[in-house]
């Protein structure tokens, strides 16, 4: 028989998401197990650069001091088309308490969740486990999770499910909630090089050249990290021509790096894919389950959302679940409260995900466009946009400082910090 073992929330998988519930869940004194099945959080590329929002969250959470040294500011925005600015913003001019994008590799910021998270009692996290079947209640309410370990299968029952497994979740396939996945027009190539002297350490660079585009994110340690578009699936053409394919792109885009490139991507196997696609999931919960983070609404790399919506579901879910099992706890049924909460998640959450995506996909469009007539318009509504301060500000006040806006008027509800010991 597999072991067993309990807990009031199980959360599948520790990501940005996952890791940042279980330590706020633990906080409010809420025991949560995480079952990971990666062994260790050594990910590249993936969720590095972290909005403005999220920069905030994670101070207001004690956590940036612990990070800080692995962090760039970006203080500069500069979107070229055909070697030429046609929008450029200065984050400084925005009047917020954390004004400054953040490039902020996984790693660290996954290491501090979980040693913060360890310091608190009723916190597991069970490394190489992956979930592999819900468990169900005579009711056909979601009860826990099937895992297999490294020391054979167990079994983990909770009060709450949580999938917070990612862009391909295993759990949203498992619990039949319906999702809608779009795949976008392109992938985009990752790789990181040294930052040529030439260019300062906190300026985002957007080049565009027709339909082709790149990110250049200054990251560290005094690298930048490159993005390059290709069509959609279109990697394996790319390849076949030989890694000079990928010179001969980066020399149209930016020919300042053109040759730390050849010295730092000599193979395509230097490089990382990302398959770019939206995922929507018309409901988020269903009795005892819950999915957050990518698994509830996979966005697209543009301007760190990923992260961002990740850490802040968590920090509305963690503060609903644990009313909602405090609540449970005084008589009424925690499974109705907890429903309530679930779906409740959601009310918060959509609206402010949903503009996220229609920002990012009205961008997606305008770096595809490809007429001569739709560029020239494109070149027209960046230079329009980049010319008016109060357009400036109106876009990245809905895209980089939703939650620092509404924290003027209702502040956000985050866990307390522990009291250090000896006080
Ligand atoms: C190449 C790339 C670049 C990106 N760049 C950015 C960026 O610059 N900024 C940004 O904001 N976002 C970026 N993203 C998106 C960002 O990585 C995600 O939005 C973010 O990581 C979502 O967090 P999450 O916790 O929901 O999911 P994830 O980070 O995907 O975490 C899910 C976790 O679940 C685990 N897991 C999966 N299945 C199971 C299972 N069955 N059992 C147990 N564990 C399981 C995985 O191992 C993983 O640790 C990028 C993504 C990619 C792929």
């Amino acid at each position: 028989m597999a072991a067993a073992h309990r807990t009031q929330v199980c959360v599948v998988g520790g990501g940005p998401a996952g890791l940042t519930l279980a330590l706020e869940l633990a906080r409010r004194s809420v025991a949560v197990t995480v079952v990971e099945q990666s062994a260790r959080f050594d990910r590249s590329f993936r969720g590095e650069s972290i909005s403005p929002d999220s920069v905030w969250l994670l101070d207001r959470m004690g956590l940036l001091d612990k990070v800080r040294d692995q962090t760039l500011e970006t203080h500069h925005m500069e979107i070229m088309e055909n070697g030429r600015t046609v929008l450029s913003a200065d984050f400084a001019a925005f009047d917020q308490p954390s004004p400054y994008p953040m490039e902020l590799p996984q790693p660290p910021l996954l290491t501090a969740l979980t040693e913060e998270a360890s310091a608190l009692p009723g916190f597991k996290l069970v490394r190489k486990a992956a979930a592999t079947g819900l468990l169900h209640d005579a009711d056909g309410r979601v009860a826990g999770v099937r895992c297999t370990g490294p020391d054979g299968p167990f079994e983990v029952h909770a009060a709450l499910t949580v999938g917070a497994d990612g862009r391909f979740s295993k759990v949203r396939e498992m619990s039949g909630l319906a999702y809608e996945k779009t795949p976008l027009e392109r992938d985009f190539v990752w790789f990181k090089v040294p930052r040529p002297a030439a260019w300062d350490g906190h300026t985002y660079r957007v080049r565009i050249v027709g339909d082709r585009h790149g990110l250049f994110i200054p990251t560290v340690p005094d690298l930048v990290r490159v993005g390059f578009n290709i069509p959609k699936g279109g990697l394996r053409d790319m390849r076949k021509e030989g890694v000079r394919a990928l010179h001969a792109r980066i020399d149209e885009l930016a020919p300042e790096i053109s040759t730390g490139v050849r010295d730092a991507v000599t193979k395509w196997s230097d490089t990382s894919m990302l398959d770019i696609f939206t995922t929507v999931v018309p409901q988020w919960s269903c009795p005892g389950l819950a999915l957050m983070g990518d698994a509830a609404h996979t966005l697209t790399p543009v301007l760190g959302q990923g992260v961002n919506h990740a850490i802040t579901d968590a920090v509305v879910l963690a503060r609903l679940t644990s009313e909602a099992l405090a609540h449970g706890g005084t008589g009424a049924s925690p499974h109705a409260a907890l429903d309530a909460a679930t779906q409740r998640f959601q009310q918060e959450r959509e609206a402010s995900v949903a503009v996220a995506r229609t920002l990012q996909l009205r961008q997606e469009r305008a770096f595809a466009l490809s007429g001569r007539l739709s560029r020239a318009l494109r070149r027209t509504v960046y230079r329009t946009v980049g010319s008016s301060t109060r357009a400036k500000g109106k876009i990245f006040a809905r895209i980089y400082y939703p939650l620092q806006e509404a924290e003027r008027t209702r502040p956000l509800d985050i866990a307390p910090l522990p009291v250090p010991s000896g006080q």
